[in-house]
């Protein structure tokens, strides 16, 4: 079993100095322990923003263009090191290792490219217009960033926050998932060797109740950038108000799938495969598939059909079969959700409480589809987080818009329809951060995020830098001799 006890501060592996004991990293797939990390105290937690505090200074006062360079060379660190993060992801989050290697790991170096070339749009310094030719605007760093990150997409969510942290010139202190460490463990190596100076970036491990809260109350940082439940959003808010601090908030979601009768041939079946992705296990799954009548019933029966061979199995397999939901308690809650949609009449198509057929140890959830839901019952309000797809009939776009918008959240929408004036109409009206249309996903560089209990702020390109960037205000800006 691998033991990862060390944090990374001020550039070296240390070991803890007051933790709050150890945890059990489980593989999912077995149920089995396989590694245990050290829960950092709030001495931990000190350490690393006082290593953060020190060396902001320098790191905020480097031309763009060095930390641009350095961010080249994490990229290229990443990409020699992507199979041991492949198997660290798919070990400790369930991810089967072919999907770990083809969407999960890629992640990092999509979005380090992407804001690779956001970069260029960035107005470091620029005059405010030709009215005020004294007048300057700078943009600087915003300071030292708590950076936590959930299980779910380890390397998306740490690649979001670290990269245009570190372009921004703010220095970090980075707290990955408890449930899923070890992808964090293989960055922190990653920065390491592309040469992040010391105290720059810093890790340590630990759960929301130690070194989260410590984090989100810490006078030494000046912004939380979260991602996870609403739930932790909120907590968290509330523990960085007395310190004013500037919070970024990634959150859940319960994205609808507007389904229409000139929808194409494949939007259903599409749709069904993108809420069991990752087991379900995406902020933005698109787990409510709203279907217009005259299309109903062969959308309930393709959905059927999508989850009767969507195959189940362990993460260490090889092949296109989903792996296991996280964890024990994720495994638990799926199962009550299940039993909440049979219980207040939702029609159960496929799949259903218990483990799929074979497998009886892991957190194997078995593909689900329910027809007939509506949007008040428990599986159209809450986010399930598994391979659950609730399925609502609708007779007109104005219903459709109204069953869409009415819910909490306001992450991702999708709309399915060959009508070009009907997609941008309910594009504009559907209350979201993101509406992808037709199967297209959004393209490089396109901001990540939410509106309501889905929280603010937006990641990836040009605006996830800027969400890291204080802009300043100067006049009386002085003319300097050309050299
Ligand atoms: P979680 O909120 O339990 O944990 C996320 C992280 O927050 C972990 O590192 C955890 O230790 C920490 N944390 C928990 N409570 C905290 C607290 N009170 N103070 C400080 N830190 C705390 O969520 P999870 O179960 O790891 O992840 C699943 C959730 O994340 C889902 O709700 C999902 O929708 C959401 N998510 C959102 C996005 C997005 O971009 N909108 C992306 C991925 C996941």
């Amino acid at each position: 079993m691998l033991v990862r006890h060390e944090f990374y501060i001020g550039g070296a592996w240390v070991a803890p100095r007051d933790g709050r004991g150890t945890a059990d990293v489980i593989d999912p797939s077995t149920e089995e322990s396989c590694a245990e990390i050290a829960l950092g105290g709030q001495g931990d937690t000190d350490a690393a923003v006082a290593a953060a505090r020190a060396a902001l200074p320098g790191w905020m006062a480097t031309p763009p263009a060095e930390r641009l360079a350095l961010v080249r060379r994490i990229l290229a660190v990443y990409e020699r090191r992507s199979e041991d993060m492949s198997r660290a992801i798919s070990l400790e989050m369930g991810a089967p290792i072919d999907m770990a290697r083809e969407q999960q790991t890629p992640c990092g170096p999509w979005h380090i490219g992407n804001f690779i070339r956001a970069f260029d749009q960035i107005a470091w310094e620029a005059p405010l217009g030709a009215h005020a030719p004294e007048d300057r605007i700078i943009r600087e760093a915003t300071g030292v960033c708590a950076l936590i990150t959930p299980w779910n997409w380890p390397m998306n969510q740490i690649a979001l926050k670290t990269i245009p942290a570190l372009i921004a010139g703010c220095t970090m202190v980075l707290k990955p998932s408890e449930v899923a460490p070890l992808s964090g463990l293989v960055y922190a190596e990653i920065l390491h060797e592309a040469g992040v100076p010391a105290g720059v970036f810093n890790l340590v491990n630990g759960d929301g109740a130690g070194v989260g809260t410590d984090l989100a109350t810490h006078p030494g940082v000046d912004m939380v950038s979260f991602t996870g439940s609403t739930r932790a959003g909120i907590a968290i808010s509330r523990n960085a108000a007395e310190t004013l601090k500037r919070v970024h908030l990634e959150l859940g979601g319960k994205g609808a799938n507007l389904v229409f009768a000139d929808a194409d041939d494949k939007a259903v079946a599409r749709g069904v495969r993108h809420c069991f992705n990752n087991s379900g296990q995406s902020c933005n799954a698109p787990t409510r598939m709203l279907v217009q009548r005259p299309v109903y019933d062969r959308a309930v029966a393709t959905a059927r059909e999508v989850a009767e061979a969507t195959r189940v199995g362990s993460a260490h397999e090889a092949g296109r079969h989903i792996g296991p939901v996280v964890s024990r308690v994720q495994f638990d809650r799926i199962q009550r959700l299940i039993e909440a949609g049979i219980a207040e009449g939702a029609r159960l198509m496929a799949g259903g409480p218990g483990r799929p057929e074979g497998l009886n140890r892991g957190y194997f959830v078995r593909p689900t589809v329910f027809a007939d839901a509506s949007n008040d019952m428990t599986i159209a309000r809450e986010e399930i987080f598994g391979p659950v797809l609730s399925i609502i009939p609708f007779e007109t776009e104005e219903e459709a818009l109204a069953i869409a918008n009415d819910t909490p959240y306001g992450l991702t929408n999708y709309v399915q329809s060959a009508d070009p004036a009907r997609r941008n109409r309910l594009a504009r009206r559907l209350r979201s951060g993101m509406v992808e249309m037709n199967g297209r996903s959004r393209g490089a560089g396109s901001p990540f995020g939410g509106m309501k209990m889905s929280g603010h702020g937006r990641e990836g390109g040009v605006w996830g830098i800027e969400d890291f960037l204080e802009v300043k205000a100067v006049s009386g800006w002085g003319q300097e001799a050309a050299e």
